[in-house]
């Protein structure tokens, strides 16, 4: 607030603060740091993002059986040591993090598990909004694709005396499912020639035999790479139209820090800890994003999430976002954009009711924001946030959309454990 002064007669006030006032106010502000720290420690740790101007409401959702799930941001995709320099790199990788509210960070060496003495260095994260949470992951390579690992205790290897001729890339995949059940497995990069041929609905549907990716990076930040998103996605629709189900993870794929957290993955769950990332993950509830924040919902489902509908009904479907950089977001009803809105800086809303296109048959619901701008030294449109679909499963159900990887690993050991429970009944 300005002081308005009489013309004529200004009193100014004295600039100097009274000795007095200002022991108090340096009292006050003790007890509010005292206060702050105590909260703080106290409190589960908060999305970074929180912190920065976003909506609470936008990073806060319910999943249907009332639990809350917060968008935590985390870079899948990221080689500290690919370069000299060791824990400096994982520090400078971290304070990039930081300052561009990614929430965790997953260290991805190819091969190799070694930035794993580092962590144990910088100790068990996350300090609430002090730091982003370190995960330890690797890039398994081998002839013909790269496995992106999130949350391993160890290296994985193929067993490379297989004799049953599964190609190398699903050997090393079956060895990370063997080796590391509680990792993610990711198909990198599938919009480069090392992981194109893997992105087929065969390599994610578990009705179908053999090893599966869990996930698949629809957006890798590569510079090279940037333009092919829009490919991928429509590969993907590809996967959808056959009942498949894959998680979208989008990460850096940073070998040096100036590159991390863009794009980054926001995933839903209920904690910023490796477990829940995964599981969040696992379960598809995910969105990619280089800016925006949004909160997607059809009938209260969540991306990744499932809708069972008795009948042809309209859906309410609700879009509340926060950007920086605005741009073109569509609502997408399979293949086809039912709503197109220009979004400006800050944020934004649609709320809306309405019958799908083809509202008796299965089929899903998606959001995606483009922008305009210069890339690869031409005006383009490139993609900057695309979210997991909401499923659509209209009577009779569980007739298309296949279940997520790992909840089908899980089925299988407890359909497992029943023959032996048999064995030993009278
Ligand atoms: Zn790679
Ligand atoms: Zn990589």
């Amino acid at each position: 607030m300005g002081g308005a002064h009489a013309p004529g007669g200004p009193r100014l006030p004295d600039p100097s603060p009274h000795p007095a006032r200002l022991l108090a106010l340096v009292a006050l502000l003790t007890v509010l740091a005292l206060l702050a720290t105590q909260s703080a420690s106290a409190a589960p740790p908060a999305p970074l993002v929180q912190l920065r101007g976003a909506p609470a409401d936008v990073l806060r959702q319910s999943l249907a059986e009332g639990i809350e799930v917060r968008h935590y941001a985390v870079d899948g995709h990221a080689h500290p040591l690919a370069r000299p320099g060791g824990l400096e790199n994982v520090r400078a990788m971290m304070e990039t993090a930081l300052e561009r509210d990614v929430d965790a960070l997953v260290l991805t060496d190819h091969n190799s598990v070694r930035a794993g003495k580092h962590l144990r260095r910088i100790g068990p994260g996350p300090a609430p909004g002090g730091r982003p949470l370190l995960i330890l992951g690797e890039e398994a390579g081998t002839r013909g694709g790269h496995v992106g690992l999130w949350s391993v205790s160890g290296r994985t290897r193929r067993d490379t005396r297989r004799q049953d001729g599964m190609a190398p890339v699903l050997a090393l995949l079956d060895a990370a499912a063997k080796r590391q059940p509680r990792a993610l497995t990711v198909l990198n990069h599938p919009a480069w020639k090392l992981g194109a041929r893997w992105l087929r609905a065969r390599h994610f549907d578990p009705r179908q035999p053999g090893p599966k990716f869990d996930a698949f990076e629809i957006w890798n930040g590569r510079s090279m790479l940037r333009l092919s998103t829009r490919r991928v996605i429509g590969e993907w629709e590809g996967l959808l139209a056959e009942g498949a189900r894959p998680s979208i993870v989008g990460s850096s794929d940073a070998h040096e820090a100036a590159h991390i957290g863009r794009p980054a993955t926001v995933v839903l769950a209920t904690d910023l800890h490796p477990t829940a990332l995964v599981a969040a993950v696992q379960a598809g509830r995910t969105y990619v994003t280089d800016d925006a924040r949004v909160a997607f919902s059809v009938d209260g489902r969540l991306p990744g999430q499932i809708l069972r509908q008795r009948g042809p009904t309209s859906v309410r479907i609700e879009i509340r976002g926060w950007s920086r950089r605005g741009g073109l977001l569509r609502l997408l009803d399979g293949r086809t954009a039912i709503v197109e809105r220009r979004v400006s800086p800050g944020p934004f809303q649609l709320i809306l009711r309405r019958r799908r296109l083809e509202a008796d048959s299965d089929g899903y619901l998606r959001v995606e924001i483009t922008r305009r701008e210069m890339s690869g030294g031409k005006m383009g449109e490139v993609v900057g946030l695309v979210t997991a679909p909401v499923y659509v499963d209209v009577a009779p159900q569980d007739d298309f959309w296949a279940p997520p990887p790992a909840e089908w690993r899980r089925m299988q050991d407890r359909l497992e454990l029943f023959p032996r429970v048999a064995q030993w009944s009278p």
